[in-house]
């Protein structure tokens, strides 16, 4: 019985070993697939930190005021993430949208303005775009 429990161990380590650490298989991956997991990968975190928002709001660690901020805050970069993740799969996927640049009309914005001087559509701010 400890034998096939051994056993086990070892499979699943070879093969967590295999498919995380093999440096070959990251670069073997198109641009498209490491784009797209790195959007997942940033989508999970972003719910994530929804989730912890959320908690942490009902356990009265949070104001009304801070909890919305921080609420349209992550929104915002879901936002973001889902459209970035839609951009992927065009024959040609779109550069990441600079911090100021106008996803709806497509006007360039100060980086630092937080809504299109154009059309007011909330711009992605640059903490968001790496
Ligand atoms: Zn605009």
């Amino acid at each position: 019985m400890l034998l096939v429990v051994a056993c086990g161990s070892l499979a699943i380590a070879t093969l967590l070993y295999v498919f995380w650490v093999t440096p070959e298989l990251v670069a073997a991956k198109s641009h498209q697939e490491r784009e797209r997991e790195f959007l997942q990968e940033r989508k999970e975190v972003v719910y994530e930190n929804l989730r912890d928002l959320q908690m942490e709001y009902h356990m009265g660690k949070l104001s009304d005021q801070d909890y919305s901020q921080l609420k349209v805050h992550y929104q915002e970069q879901l936002a973001l993430l889902l459209y970035q993740a839609e951009q992927i799969g065009e024959p040609a996927p779109a550069a990441l949208p600079l911090p100021g640049h106008c996803l709806r009309c497509g006007k360039d914005n100060p980086a630092e303005n937080r809504f299109c001087g154009a059309c007011g559509q909330t711009l992605a701010q640059a903490e968001t775009v790496r």
